[in-house]
């Protein structure tokens, strides 16, 4: 009797890994190319897919600070409270980040990030008088939360959810994949990457670029792991011997300086997000604070000095001191998935 439910477990293994494939699409959303990869039985990968895209969509059009149906457009132009539950909780954890990185991450930097002219075709450096009145209304201080809604204290308060919402992003997809019946997948949003799962038995394996040309800078194991990177090659301009890029220092009011880029490894694709922007405010000095709140971070310098928390290298299989080393000798279980 035990032989034959033995035989029986294995036959129905095989079977479900022969019937799993890998299926994979890449769309233009969020102003990006996103592609998305789900492993499985083909008909509910082909579904999951769907679902992230769906999802992936709606989040584009309800945290766009510039689509005039948006929550956040109306709280930023109109004269009301937020409301939208989704994008309280997202606030709500913004302003978290905010207080753990002693304001390098806010998302009430609109203002400045407008002032600076990043929304648009133009940048240019504004005149400090300028730079010093706008800086009025920036700060978290002029959001508050009651009753599940935000308000603001300062009118001329407006928030960008743009160095968090992607991540949020990453997160909402995955769980419309799980919900669609598969437990392997990645979603990559313009190398903003989250993977769940395994892929043919393996850890999933994402390349960390190198902020100035192709080449990589490390390559992840990850499971059930978002790798979000801010670097100062995404939106630039330079004028006379400065490079100016669009992530600005909420406390200065003029954009960080001195940081290539910055590669933040979380659970929670959403707070790697908010981390790796202030990363790239706070610099190298980020490393230990970021990885006391569970974020593991590599910080490339604009001299191309490298910081990495030790959590960090040991996910990357081509450091030196890695646990995994470059072998990868450990994968063995295989899947029906192709790779
Ligand atoms: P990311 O690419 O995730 O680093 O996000 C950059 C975007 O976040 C910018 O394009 C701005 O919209 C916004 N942003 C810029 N500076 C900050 C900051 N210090 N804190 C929060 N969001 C910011
Ligand atoms: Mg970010």
């Amino acid at each position: 009797m035990r032989s034959v439910v033995w035989t029986l477990g294995l036959v129905l293994l095989l079977a479900n890994c022969r019937s799993n494939v890998l299926e994979r699409r890449t769309v233009l959303l969020m102003d990006t190319y996103v592609t998305v990869q789900a492993c499985g039985p083909r008909a509910a990968a082909k579904q999951a897919i769907q679902a992230a895209l769906k999802r992936l969509e709606e989040i584009d059009q309800r945290f766009s600070a510039h689509d005039s149906l948006s929550p956040v457009y109306r709280f930023n132009c109109e004269e009301r409270p937020l409301e939208d539950s989704e994008v309280v909780a997202l606030v709500q954890a913004a302003v978290e980040v905010s207080e753990a990185t002693g304001g390098a991450f806010d998302v009430t930097v609109e203002p400045l990030v407008r002032l600076w002219g990043f929304y648009g075709e133009h940048p240019a450096v504004p005149g400090q008088s300028v730079i010093d009145s706008v800086m009025k209304h920036v700060g978290s201080r002029n959001l508050v939360f009651e009753n599940g809604r935000v308000r603001k204290l300062d009118p001329n308060a407006r928030i960008d959810l743009g160095g968090i919402a992607k991540g949020y992003a990453l997160a909402q997809a995955a769980q419309a994949m799980r919900h669609a019946g598969v437990d392997s997948g990645l979603i990559d949003a313009g190398g903003d990457v989250y993977a769940f799962g395994r892929r043919a038995g393996r850890a999933w394996r994402v390349g960390v670029r190198s902020p100035r040309g192709d080449s990589m800078v490390g390559v992840l194991e990850v499971r059930n792991l978002a790798v979000v990177t801010s670097g100062d090659y995404e939106r630039f301009f330079v004028s006379g011997e400065s490079r100016y890029c669009h992530i600005i220092d909420p406390r200065t009011g003029w954009p960080a300086q001195g940081v290539a880029s910055v590669t933040a490894v979380a659970r929670d694709p959403a707070l790697a997000d908010a981390w790796a922007t202030a990363g790239f405010v706070l610099g190298p000095d980020v490393v230990e604070l970021a990885a006391r709140h569970g974020v593991e971070m590599l910080v490339l310098t604009d001299r191309m000095e490298r910081f990495a928390s030790s959590g960090f290298d040991r996910l990357d299989v081509r450091h030196p001191e890695s646990d995994t080393g470059p072998r990868g000798a450990r994968r063995t279980r295989k899947t029906g998935c192709p790779g």
